[in-house]
């Protein structure tokens, strides 16, 4: 269907952006063919490291040209194949754009470019005072544009949104070679269709983004953390809508069942409290007045006390709130490190949380699979990984597909979604007529055409 990168074609490619930032050597092929999603690989043919949108607009003419698919990649954390170049083609590396260009102080915004490292950007606007929300647990490498391309959500998303909710305007190059800026750096804006919010989230198929502009809010001064531990999963799940119908909103409410604790504990070689609990929630506060907090506290413990929970730890200096935090970020990779795997992405309004948990307790039993919870609970956002763990490579293959069907269909009867974060990418794609209808899909592909007519923008995603 697309064609071969040929000597001309890397010649023309190098003309654009130096011989020295194309690669065609193996260890660079090896290293852009998997992201983070499961066991694949797709090797490019080659990479190509452009530094400017005008260099990406002239090697999307020359894709247009010889029918040559691209592929975007950021940080290569993606859990749903999004940057595997399942085509081959050119892997385009966005790695070059990693400059954050300014840190408005006055009016509390950012222009930053996308291959900027999530994690950098947080921390230099934290030194001005300002706070970027947003907080992928892969934030130590994964970029800002894959952020947006995904948009990212991760535990603060309860509080403060997702990283939609933080971007007033892009500069994004389009598959056909124009370059256009949308939205712009005001917070209101009702000047046209808002091609922004389209852009974010369509998972590097509509435009590559290469300059981003955030809105920022101003970081609160202290938080504290409280972790309780309970006998059961329900118990645990029940308790997080309780303690928003007492009045708070936590800035994190994270759910980890006993198998998932464990597994950090192994890989990171550090003690969880009470990691014999069946599970534990993870509930931060955060503001400006430690006394408030102190309120917030008092009444999530007699929130949780409603649902036999066995304890209750309090972290309350900044290096004990770090010691958490670094377990609970270090599950996914604990988790996934145990086994073939694939890991699910579920959301649900968080009052049905506990029938989702207990529905894809009752699958996995059905068929014999080992399923590991954690994730997002305050947004209803849960991470199912399917473990293939002792089960022989037959009833896995037999099996997975048919387990993952009736998870997303129970998913999606409780009101949810088969993706809160992930993305469809390349590895949910077949199941995404159990969410969305067929005008639906037919209205997105239709979308997907207007943008890239020649279909060599990041092609077998999403669809
Ligand atoms: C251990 C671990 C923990 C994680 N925790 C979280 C979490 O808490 N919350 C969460 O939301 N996700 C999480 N993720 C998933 C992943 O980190 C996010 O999806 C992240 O946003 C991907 O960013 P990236 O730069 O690595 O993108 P990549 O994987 O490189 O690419 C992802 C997609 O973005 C596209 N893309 C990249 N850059 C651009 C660009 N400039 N313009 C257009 N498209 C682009 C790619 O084509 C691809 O489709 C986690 C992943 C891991 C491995």
């Amino acid at each position: 269907m697309y064609n071969k990168i040929t000597p001309e074609i890397l010649v023309e490619l190098k003309n654009i952006t130096g011989d020295e930032f194309v690669f065609c050597d193996e260890e660079s092929i090896n290293l852009h063919s998997s992201d983070e999603t499961e066991d694949l690989k797709f090797p490019p043919e080659v990479i190509v490291k452009p530094s400017s949108a005008e260099e990406i607009s002239k090697i999307f003419k020359i894709a247009n040209k010889y029918n040559i698919p691209v592929t975007p990649r950021g940080g290569g954390t993606g859990l749903s194949g999004g940057a595997l170049a399942v085509c081959g083609g050119i892997c385009l590396s966005m790695v070059r754009f990693n400059k954050i260009i300014n840190i408005d102080t006055k009016n509390f915004q950012a222009t930053v470019q996308p291959g900027v490292i999530t994690q950098t950007f947080q921390e230099e606007t934290e030194k001005l005072g300002l706070f970027y929300p947003p907080d992928p647990a892969s934030r130590g490498s994964s970029h800002l544009g894959g952020n947006l391309a995904e948009c990212s959500g991760g535990p603060r998303a309860v509080k403060y949104g997702v990283t939609k909710d933080y971007v007033l305007g892009l500069e994004a190059v389009l598959p056909t070679g124009e370059i256009i800026n949308t939205g712009g750096k005001v917070l209101k804006n009702v000047t046209g269709y808002n091609l922004t919010q389209l852009i974010i989230g369509s998972e590097g198929t509509l435009a590559v983004i290469t300059k981003i502009n955030f809105r920022l809010i101003p970081l609160p001064k202290c938080k504290k953390v409280i972790l309780a531990s309970f006998n059961a999963l329900e118990d645990a799940t029940d308790a997080v809508a309780k303690i928003f119908q007492k009045g708070i909103t936590p800035s994190a409410i994270e759910f980890m069942e006993k198998a998932a604790v464990k597994a950090a504990e192994e890989r990171l070689g550090k003690k969880f409290p009470n990691s014999q609990a069946e599970a534990q929630l993870f509930i931060e506060v955060d503001g400006n007045y430690p006394e408030l907090l102190d309120k917030d506290i008092e009444m999530i413990a007699e929130a949780v006390e409603e649902f036999k929970v066995i304890d209750m730890v309090l972290a309350e200096d900044e290096q004990k709130v770090q010691d958490v935090w670094s377990l609970r970020r270090g599950i996914g990779e604990a988790v996934k490190s145990i086994s073939a795997y694939k890991e699910e992405d579920t959301v649900v309004p968080r009052a049905n949380m506990t029938k989702l948990i207990r529905g894809v307790k009752d699958i996995s039993a059905k068929y014999g699979i080992t399923t590991i919870c954690y994730g997002h609970s305050g947004d209803g956002n849960i991470h199912v990984n399917i473990l293939k763990d002792k089960l022989d490579d037959k009833s896995w293959h037999l099996n997975l597909d048919k387990a993952i069907r009736e998870i997303f269909e129970l998913t999606v009867s409780l009101d949810g979604m088969i993706s809160g974060e992930h993305g469809i990418g390349y590895t949910q794609k077949s199941y995404l007529p159990i969410a969305l209808s067929d005008s639906e899909l037919e209205l997105m592909r239709r979308i997907k055409k207007t943008f890239d007519p020649n279909n060599i923008l990041n092609p077998q995603k999403i669809f």
